[in-house]
C-alpha cells in the first residue's frame, strides 16, 4: 500500500479534513471516542476499569440514537463478575456523569460502563461502583491505532451503521437464502403479527364488544409508545364522553368532547396562557363547560403524571391526538365508514388508492383552534396542520383497522372480506422508518438501505422477529435459535418458504 503521504488523493483528504472530528474544539471529538467504541478500535485484552477489574467486551451495545446511553444492550465482564448486560455511556472525562446529570436521569439505571477518553480526574471524581455508579474505563492508552489514524479511517463511519462484525448470527444464513424466500419468511411473521393483534381484540371484544375494541385500539395507537395506557382509559370512558349530546349542535358537540377529552386527561392548563388571545378564547369556552362537568367526572380524572412527553414534536402532542379523536367520536357514522371501506371496491385499484380512502375517513377537514395551534402557547400558525399525517394512517391500518376488520371477517366466516384484508395488508406500502427497523435491518439483513423492504407487511415481520428471538437473547446472540432455524429450512430444500 502506498504510504498516505505520498498519494495526493491522501493528502488532500488529510487537509481537507481539518474538520469533522479535529474541527471539533477537543480533541478527540466525543463522536470520535464513540466511534472508536463502537468499532472496538483497542487493545481488548487489555480494557481495566479505573478500579483495575479486567473488562470483557463480548458486545460493544447498539449506538442509541434516541435520549439516553449512547449504546444500549452491550454484553460485558467485569473483573470475575458473570457476563451481563447493559448500556454504556460515552464521555469525554468521567465527571461528565454527575456533570450531564446521569447520575440522576433514570433513564441511565441500566448503564454497566462508563467509557472515557481522558482518565484525569477519574479517581477524585468518583470511584468504581460508589453509589450506585458505573465501572469506568479510560481509552487513552488502549488504542489499537495513533488517534490521528483512527480519526481519519473512521470519521466517515456513521454510528447508525453497524460494522459489519457486529450483525447478527442469522445474517449469514439469512443472506443465503433467494430474495423470494426472505420476503416469503418477513409475510409469514408479519401473518403471525396480525394474527396475534386480532387475537387479542377479539379477546376484548368479548367482553366489551367489537366497536368498544376498536375505540380502545385506535386510542392507543394514538398513544404512540409512551402514552398507550392513559390513552386506553380514556378510550374507557367512551360512553360517559358521549353522554347527553344528542340535542346539541355538531359544534357544540366537538366542544364539549374536547373539554371532556382535556379534562379527563388532566391535560387542561388551570390558567389562561394571558399572551395567546386565540389560545385564551379557546381555554376559556373550554372551560366554561368543564367546570359544570367536572364533578361527574372527578373519579376518571388523570394525574398529569400519567403522560409521558419526553421526545415528543409538539405536533404529536396528546391534547392534538385528543382533538382529533374528538372529531372522530362527533362522527355518528365513524365505525360504519371504516367498515365500508373495506367492502368498497370503488377507487381502489392500487395501494396508495387505497391507503388514501383510508385517509380520507380518518383526517379531519379542520378543527378551528388544532388545525392551527401545535400548543396552548405557541403563536398561530401561518398554514393549517393536519391532525394526522400520512405516516400514521399506515399505522393505524396496519396495527389496528385491518387486524380488527380481520378478525371480524373470521368470526363471521366471511371469506370474501379477509381475503381483501390480507390483500391490503400484503399489500400495503411502508410505514416510516423507526429506530427498531434501522437497527434489525443491519443486524439481520446486514444492510442499512430501508429499501430493501417494499411493504408495510414486511417490516412488520422483521419487526415480530426481533420481538420473538433478538428480545429473549442477547446483543451478542446467545443462545437465539433463529440462525439454525434459517440455516435447516435452506437446507431442506426450502419447503416451507418457497
Ligand atoms: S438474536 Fe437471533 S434473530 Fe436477533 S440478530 Fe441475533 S441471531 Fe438474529
Amino acid at each position: 500500500m502506498i504510504p498516505a503521504t505520498e498519494n495526493f488523493y491522501a493528502r488532500w483528504r488529510a487537509q481537507a479534513r481539518n474538520g469533522n472530528f479535529l474541527r471539533d474544539e477537543q480533541f478527540p471529538a466525543e463522536r470520535l471516542v464513540q466511534a472508536i467504541w463502537q468499532h472496538q478500535r483497542l487493545r481488548r485484552g487489555k480494557l481495566k476499569t479505573a478500579a483495575g477489574q479486567s473488562v470483557r467486551v463480548y458486545h460493544p451495545g447498539f449506538a442509541n440514537l434516541e435520549g439516553g446511553p449512547d449504546f444500549r444492550g452491550a454484553v460485558l465482564q467485569i473483573g470475575g463478575d458473570a457476563p451481563c448486560s447493559g448500556d454504556v455511556e460515552v464521555d469525554l472525562r468521567a465527571s461528565g456523569w454527575r456533570a450531564h446529570g446521569h447520575d440522576s436521569n433514570p433513564n441511565f439505571q441500566n448503564v454497566r460502563l462508563h467509557v472515557v477518553w481522558d482518565d484525569a480526574g477519574t479517581m477524585t471524581a468518583r470511584r468504581d461502583g460508589a453509589a450506585g455508579a458505573p465501572a469506568i474505563v479510560c481509552l487513552k492508552n488502549v488504542l489499537d491505532a495513533p488517534l490521528e489514524e483512527l480519526s481519519l479511517s473512521l470519521e466517515n463511519e456513521s454510528l447508525r451503521s453497524l460494522p459489519e462484525n457486529l450483525r447478527g448470527k442469522c445474517c449469514a444464513p439469512l443472506r443465503e437464502l433467494e430474495e423470494a424466500h426472505v420476503v416469503r419468511l418477513l409475510e409469514h411473521a408479519a401473518r403471525v403479527r396480525l394474527e396475534n393483534k386480532a387475537a387479542q381484540m377479539r379477546a376484548r371484544a368479548k367482553n366489551a364488544g367489537w366497536e368498544q375494541a376498536l375505540w380502545e385500539n385506535l386510542f392507543r395507537a394514538l398513544g404512540y409508545k409512551h402514552n398507550v395506557w392513559p390513552m386506553q382509559h380514556l378510550a374507557e370512558q367512551r360512553s360517559r364522553l358521549a353522554m347527553s349530546l344528542e340535542n346539541l349542535s355538531p359544534g357544540d358537540t366537538l366542544l364539549v368532547l374536547q373539554a371532556r377529552l382535556l379534562g379527563i386527561s388532566g391535560l387542561l392548563p388551570d390558567e389562561l396562557t394571558r399572551a395567546e388571545k386565540s389560545s385564551d378564547s379557546y381555554l376559556r369556552r373550554i372551560w366554561d363547560v368543564w367546570w359544570r362537568e367536572r364533578d361527574a367526572f372527578a373519579d376518571a380524572v388523570l394525574p398529569r403524571t400519567a403522560w409521558r412527553f419526553h421526545g415528543l414534536r409538539p405536533a404529536n402532542h396528546p391534547r392534538r391526538r385528543l382533538a382529533l379523536a374528538s372529531h372522530w367520536l362527533a362522527r355518528k357514522n365513524f365505525v360504519t365508514q371504516i367498515e365500508n371501506w373495506i367492502v368498497s371496491k370503488k377507487d381502489m385499484g392500487t395501494p396508495q388508492a387505497v391507503c388514501r380512502r383510508l385517509m380520507d375517513i380518518l383526517q379531519v377537514e379542520s378543527d378551528d383552534f388544532w388545525s392551527w395551534h401545535l400548543t396552548f402557547k405557541s403563536p398561530r400558525l401561518k398554514k393549517p396542520l393536519p391532525l394526522l399525517g400520512d405516516a400514521r394512517v399506515t399505522d393505524l391500518a396496519i396495527n389496528v383497522v385491518l387486524p380488527w376488520l380481520w378478525i371480524r371477517a373470521m368470526e363471521g366466516g366471511n371469506d370474501k372480506i379477509r381475503d381483501e384484508v390480507e390483500r391490503r395488508y400484503f399489500g400495503w406500502p411502508t410505514a416510516e422508518d423507526n429506530s427498531i427497523l434501522k437497527l434489525a435491518r443491519q443486524r439481520l439483513l446486514g444492510t442499512s438501505n430501508p429499501k430493501i423492504l417494499k411493504t408495510a407487511a414486511q417490516q412488520q415481520g422483521l419487526i415480530q422477529i426481533v420481538r420473538d428471538f433478538c428480545e429473549h437473547s442477547n446483543a451478542a446472540c446467545d443462545g437465539c435459535k433463529f440462525p439454525e432455524l434459517v440455516q435447516a429450512e435452506r437446507d431442506s430444500g426450502k419447503t416451507n418458504l418457497s
